[in-house]
């Protein structure tokens, strides 16, 4: 990484983090990947029960193989051959879960976490269930604003998510939401999130990579 976008970057994390921490968020700053997942495993332990949202970034990082490959106590609603009910059933048991994980859509720098899902599972245990929640972020998810945040979620991870999911949606031709009414549709439901309660149940993980959509 070039020294000029190493100080924009670090300028703009520590911006981000201050930010964040005067909303009752835990957010820290990683250089890399790596040194993200060994935080987090050096905060949970192979009892606590552990659940997580889809996410690009999960498996950009490598976290839940390695927690397979551990033997932590991984609520795995993706694991080979389960059924939409095994599945259904365990997004259920992860709102009591011990920890959740999961990336963001967008970040805004001012202190707001934007979400997209389509029947929420994900943004509600973010935002209520699980005891403490960890979100790996790549720099690539920070915005200036809320109105930038969710012009993100939007427009740039939607559509990037229903193309990798090989929708038959308008966003996967042209790059861009049209609020579309296909059956195919995979946003339902926008969370924002700019108050942590109880404080520091959420763990913003900034890491100093392009990751995910
Ligand atoms: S609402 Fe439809 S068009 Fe917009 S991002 Fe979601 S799937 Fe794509």
């Amino acid at each position: 990484m070039e020294k000029e976008f190493q100080d924009y970057l670090n300028f703009h994390l520590e911006q981000t983090t201050k930010n964040f921490k005067k909303k009752n968020f835990r957010a820290l700053i990683f250089d890399n990947k790596e040194s993200a997942v060994e935080f987090l495993l050096n905060e949970v332990s192979k009892s606590e029960s552990i659940g997580y949202g889809g996410s690009r970034t999960l498996q950009q990082i490598g976290i839940l193989d390695l927690l397979r490959k551990e033997g932590y106590n991984l609520l795995d609603r993706n694991r080979d051959g389960i059924s939409f009910e095994e599945r259904s059933m365990i997004e259920r048991q992860i709102f009591s879960s011990d920890i959740f994980i999961s990336s963001a859509n967008a970040i805004s720098e001012l202190g707001h976490i934007v979400n997209i899902d389509l029947w929420g599972n994900r943004l509600c245990a973010i935002s209520f269930g699980p005891k403490r929640v960890y979100l790996f972020i790549g720099y690539n998810k920070i915005t200036a604003n809320l109105n930038e945040a969710i012009y993100r979620a939007k427009n740039v991870a939607a559509p990037l998510n229903a193309i990798r999911l090989n929708k038959a949606t308008p966003c996967t031709k042209t790059g861009i939401c049209y609020d579309c009414t296909t059956q195919e549709r995979i946003c339902g439901t926008m969370s924002i999130i700019e108050w942590c309660h109880p404080k520091d149940r959420i763990t913003l993980l900034f890491i100093k990579e392009e990751l995910g959509f």
